[in-house]
Parts: C-alpha cells; structure tokens; sequence
C-alpha cells in the first residue's frame, strides 16, 4: 500500500473499483450529490494510457453540467469537420459540419488527450472530497445484505452500501458475477501522437477529424493539444489472428496492411508507436449489470468496439445517470424525512436499490445499441470489393446536414427508457446504385446496411 496516500476518513457510502475514466467520472459524480466516495485503483498511479479521444455531444454536455467543459476546452481542439475518405482512392464519402452539429446539438465535438480528460476528472474529485487511493487490486466481489464487500489482493476486506465496479474490459467483478468472455474482432489498433511539424508533409487536413476507410483497415487522424500534435489511429485486421495464433497484431503486420493505402496513410504509418498495440475485444451485450449492490459500469458493463467513439463516453454517462438517479431518491427521502420526523427522527435512507434500477433500466438498452451498431459500422468501414463500392455510394449520397444517423447518439443521455431516442434507419446496401466504371479491389466481408454516426 501507498503509504504517502491520505488516511482514510471513516467507512465510504461507495467504493469505485478502478480509477479509469469511468470510475473517476462516477466517483466525481456521486460526490456532487453529497455521497463519500472511495477509489480504488489497482495501479501505483492514477493515469491514462493511449492517445487522443473523441468527445461528442452527448459527453460534452455533461462536462458543462459539471462545470468541466471550459478546462476540456483549454486542453483540447474543436476540429471543423469530420470527414470521412476512402483509404485507398482518398475520395471523399461524407461529412459532418462540426459548427453546425454543435448548434444542433447545443454543446461541441471535441477531440482530446486522454491523460488531459484523466486528469480533469482525476483533479475534480481531489476538489470534490474524493478519497483516491492506488495499489488496491480488487480480487473478489461479494454482497453483504446491507451493501457490498471487496477483498483486495493483499487479503484486507472494505465494505459500502454500495460498490462500483468500473473496473474495464477485464473486469474481476465482471468475470464472477457473468462469467462471459471477451470476444475478439481479429482486428488491432496502433496509435501515436506525433508533434504537429512531423505530419505537414503528408497531406493531412489539421483542422478536421479525417477517418480513411479501407479494405480490412482504417486510419484516423486529428490534431490534439490546441493543434500542438497530431494523433494518429491505424486499425486493421490480423492475418495472424485469423490463422488462430496467439501472438497477433504484432508490428510485422503493421506495413503489410496499409500497403494499398493512398499517400496520405501510407505516410503516416511509419509514426506509428511499435512497442505498444491494442488488440480490438469487446463483449456480447448483457442485460444484468446490477447484483445486489455491485453495479458493474462503463467497459466492465459494456466494453465496445471503439469505431462509434463512445467507449469512456457511455462510461461517463453511465456515471452521469446513476448519480441523478441517486439524486432523486435522496430528494425523495428527504421529503419523506421531513414529512414523518418525528416519528423516525428523520431516518429515512434514499433507495439505493430503486436508484439501481433505474440505472439499469435505461443504460443496458442505450449501451446495446452502441455495441452493435459499433460491430457492424466497423464491418461496413472495412468492407473490400463490390459492398465497398456500394458502401461508398450510400455515403456519398448522404447529405451533409442529415442528422438522422447521429441524433440518436448524440442528443441528450436518457434517464429513463421513454427517453432514450428512437434508432437509425439503416440503408440496406443493396440499395446503392455502383457508378459505371468503377472497379473493385478484393474479397468483400458481407455487412449488410449502412449503419451509426461517423466516428472513430
Ligand atoms: C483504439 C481505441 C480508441 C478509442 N477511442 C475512443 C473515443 O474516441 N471516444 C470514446 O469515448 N471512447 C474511445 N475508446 C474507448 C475507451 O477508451 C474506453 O471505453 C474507456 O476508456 C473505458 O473506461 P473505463 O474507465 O470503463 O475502463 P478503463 O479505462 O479500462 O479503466 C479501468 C481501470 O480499472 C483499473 N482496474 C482494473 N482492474 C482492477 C482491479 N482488479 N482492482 C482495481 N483496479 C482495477 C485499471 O487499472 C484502470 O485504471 C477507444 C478505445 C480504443 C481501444
């Protein structure tokens, strides 16, 4: 244990397992609404590992309720476009207007650094009463009837009412209480950020978020840290992984996939970081994240593909929505407090069950549909031969101010069922009529519609 971490001041309403975006984000959250939080996080130090990220609406917003926007803003870029290309002809297929979403939608699409968001959350809980605590690497989960208990590696047990497990993609808690696996998209992510001189040459557009989508690959490029550096993404699909070797992903296939890219990827794969990569798993949708009083939250709950970029931002949301929910049943206890105190000496608790529920009500469905329109968006980016060409049709139809395929992500976080907006209507593609002349260029993978927003 941390001996330099402060002393820890009397039993928590809730303990947050992992200190991630997610767990971070909650524990803020829930401590806004007056409840003692603790965090535990398995590592040394608190930090984010990886790149940039995207922020959309549907995130920024919170960020401005919780009076986080303005630092976001100062850290981060407001990019104008998101474009997105074909990554072996370089055309353009579609876009969104960035100035126009954000009238649309009320709050900014912005792009920034990972350890920049971390780190705004990490000091809004410092300055909200958070107990931040690293080195804790919770082993074992288990309900107690008046809330929960954890087990850390080193045998010492901590209880609360209520425990959260935000604990990612290969969440403890997760494999006790569900016991699924992760499934793997035989797909793998490089990254880098880069200075900003690095990449002039090649072609890049620094103001816009550029997605270039391939046969069985995609780049993705965007400035960061006020246009300082330029963060770069290049996914593609493992032959390795496909030949069921365990080793997969690995740099030596890096160059090979992008060979029969444009110019504009092709130069910027050689800044790739080598010694780092992360292979792409997600997990089937589940219907139960709440046990008694262990809520599993952001990956742990919902781990996703990344192509909707709404990965730390369902996290987010998750802990946006759970707080309210706490919120309104403290209102409501509260009231009946006061209404019968001299009968109960105003004892009356909110329900925290009731408030669990109602998390879970509305977050699974919301979290469903990213999830699979992320699997099947990541099928259509990747598409080869005939369906690419189709593919591209359809998008380049799409008129630019047709919010149809992103209002129902972007608009503001449901807080109960009848709020959550209604889906897309894929365009099947069939559909698409292919321009004469137009040639193909491999094996086509099968995704049947066109599907989701327009992220990474
Ligand atoms: C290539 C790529 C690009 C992406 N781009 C975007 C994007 O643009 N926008 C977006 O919104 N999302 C994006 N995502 C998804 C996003 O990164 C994740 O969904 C998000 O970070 C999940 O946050 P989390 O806090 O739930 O989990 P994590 O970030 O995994 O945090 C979990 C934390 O728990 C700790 N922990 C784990 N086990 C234990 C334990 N036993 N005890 C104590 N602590 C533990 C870990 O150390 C870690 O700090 C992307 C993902 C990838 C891979």
């Amino acid at each position: 244990m941390n001996p330099a971490e402060p002393s820890t001041g009397g039993k928590p309403d809730v303990i947050v397992v992992g200190g991630g975006i997610g767990g971070l984000s909650t524990a803020f959250a829930l401590a806004r609404e007056g409840l003692r939080v603790r965090v535990l996080e398995r590592a040394k130090e608190f930090g984010e590992v990886g790149a940039g990220i995207q922020i959309a609406p549907n995130c920024t917003r919170i960020l401005d309720e919780y009076g986080l926007l303005d630092e976001a803003k100062s850290l981060g870029v407001l990019p104008e476009n998101i474009v997105m290309r074909d990554a072996v002809d370089s055309r353009e297929l579609t876009r969104l207007d960035l100035r126009d979403l954000e009238r649309r939608y009320g709050f900014p699409y912005m792009v920034i650094h990972r350890s920049d968001l971390h780190g705004i959350f990490l000091r809004a809980c410092r300055r909200a009463g958070v107990e931040l605590l690293t080195d804790r690497k919770v082993v074992d989960y288990e309900n107690t009837g008046a809330g929960a208990r954890i087990r850390l590696e080193d045998g010492r047990t901590e209880e609360a009412p209520l425990v959260v497990a935000a604990d990612g993609l290969h969440s403890v808690a997760r494999r006790k209480l569900v016991g699924d696996e992760v499934v793997s998209s035989d797909y793998v992510a490089y990254r880098a950020a880069v200075p900003i001189e690095q990449v002039r040459e090649n072609g890049i557009a620094e103001k816009d978020v550029t997605v270039h989508v391939g046969p069985r690959c995609h780049f993705v490029q965007y400035a960061l840290r006020g246009g300082e550096m330029f963060n770069q993404v290049a996914v593609f699909e493992s032959p390795k992984a496909l030949a069921g070797q365990e080793d997969w992903g690995t740099p030596d296939e890096l160059d090979a996939a992008f060979a029969g890219t444009c110019d504009t990827v092709r130069k910027g794969i050689p800044l790739m970081w080598r010694d780092r990569w992360w292979q792409m798993l997600d997990r089937d949708p589940i219907e139960t994240w709440v046990h008694g009083r262990i809520a599993l939250l952001g990956d742990a709950a919902h781990p996703p593909l990344q192509y909707m970029a709404q990965g730390a931002i369902m996290a987010i949301e998750d802990g946006w929505v759970l707080a309210k929910h706490y919120a309104r049943h403290a209102a409501a206890a509260d009231a009946a407090a006061d209404a019968t105190a001299t009968a109960t000496d105003g004892d009356v608790r909110p329900d925290l069950d009731a408030a669990l529920a109602a998390y879970e009500a509305v977050r699974v469905e919301h979290c469903r549909r990213i999830l699979t329109t992320g699997r099947a968006w990541g099928e259509l980016w990747h598409l080869g031969g005939v369906e690419r060409l189709q593919r591209n049709a359809i998008m380049r139809a799409r008129d630019t101010y047709d919010y149809h395929f992103t209002d129902w992500v972007y608009g503001p976080t449901a807080l109960t069922p009848d709020e959550e907006p209604p889906m897309f209507t894929p365009v099947p593609l069939a559909s698409a009529a292919i321009e004469d002349g137009a040639e193909e260029d491999g094996a086509g993978t099968g995704a049947a519609a066109l599907a989701g927003g327009l992220a990474q």
